[in-house]
């Protein structure tokens, strides 16, 4: 098979596996992550091509926010994308005391003029920080009267956080909740993930390989995942990519920068884990059986 053929075989894979918003809009439930890009200027070459890469293969949702290299991330990914900006969903965040009313709108500005675009498709309170949801409602919602974001969102929100939204006003029009998610920590099963699929908000999963360290080579490791792994004639970690966006209602945002992890990333879109592997896996790493406060990092 040729390379552009075997690229659009991968692509279309990956369209095929979509996640719905709140308001109906799709968007590939393989994306890609930022963090730790834009911070060695030897490396900003290799992090274009791969963000560049991972578009030509479908995996056009990019995960960045203004703290990842202090901006430098968001500007990798405003010269890494093409100018067809509207197949692109473009994600950042604001730092938590960057999200009040006077401020959020400064943090946004810089965010799209680093990307070089005019509207984010989503925006996403980093984290929980001492700035009433209220006022960071009231910031977000006036950036979307704006036009300067499409919809807004939050991270690292446990249930408790997640119902406090959803009684302040306006809080029920988040969009997405990202929060660390991956086969070896699995504690949101518990209860923020049914939460969301009651209320119908997709889960953005982070870190969904492990992050790194210890942590991702115990799971590149594990017998059962090796196991699995040879089953499909894939690596470990795709058995793990693929197992993070099993539902409908999780979108992963892996990163890499290495060729040879994004070809292997978009990849494991093609990979239906059957009931035996699941069963096997939660066996391996069993799912929560009591509530587990939200991993972080
Ligand atoms: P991750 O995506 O789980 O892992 C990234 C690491 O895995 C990198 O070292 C990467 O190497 C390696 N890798 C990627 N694909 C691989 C493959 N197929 N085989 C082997 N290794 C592979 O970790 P993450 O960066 O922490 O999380 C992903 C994204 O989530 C971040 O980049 C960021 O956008 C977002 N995030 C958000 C929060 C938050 O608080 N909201 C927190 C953490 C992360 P190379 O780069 O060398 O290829």
């Amino acid at each position: 098979m040729g390379v552009s053929n075997e690229r659009e075989e991968i692509k279309a894979r990956v369209q095929q596996i979509q996640v719905s918003l709140p308001d109906g809009t799709a968007v590939p439930a393989l994306g890609q992550g930022t963090w730790y890009m834009g911070e060695n200027p030897q490396a900003k070459e290799q992090e274009i091509r791969a963000l560049q890469l991972g578009i030509d293969l479908g995996m056009t949702l990019i995960d960045t926010a203004e703290m990842y290299a202090e901006g430098g991330a968001e500007q990798v990914t405003g010269d890494a994308i093409p100018s067809r900006r509207q197949d692109l969903f473009l994600v950042s965040k604001v730092y938590p005391h960057n999200a009040g009313i006077r401020k959020i709108s400064e943090s946004c500005e810089n965010s799209l003029r680093r990307m070089g675009t005019e509207y984010l498709d989503l925006y996403l309170l980093h984290w929980r920080g001492n700035v009433p949801l209220s006022e960071t409602i009231e910031g977000m919602e006036k950036l979307k009267k704006e036009g300067k974001i499409l919809r807004w969102g939050v991270s690292n929100f446990d249930t408790e956080d997640m119902q406090e939204l959803w009684g302040t006003d306006g809080g029920q029009n988040c969009a997405v909740n990202q929060v660390l998610y991956h086969i070896g920590s699995r504690g949101i099963e518990y209860d923020l993930l049914p939460w969301h699929k009651q209320h119908k908000v997709p889960v953005m999963a982070y870190s969904p390989l492990g992050h790194g360290g210890e942590l991702r080579s115990k799971l590149m490791s594990n017998p059962v995942m090796t196991q699995i792994a040879e089953k499909y004639a894939v690596k470990p970690l795709q058995i793990a990519l693929a197992w993070t966006i099993r539902t409908d209602n999780v979108i992963a945002i892996p990163k890499a920068v290495q060729e040879n992890h994004v070809f292997q990333n978009a990849q494991a879109a093609a990979i239906k884990l059957k009931r035996e592997d699941l069963e096997e896996l939660d066996r391996a790493f069993p799912p929560p059986t009591h509530k587990v406060p939200l991993d972080i990092i």
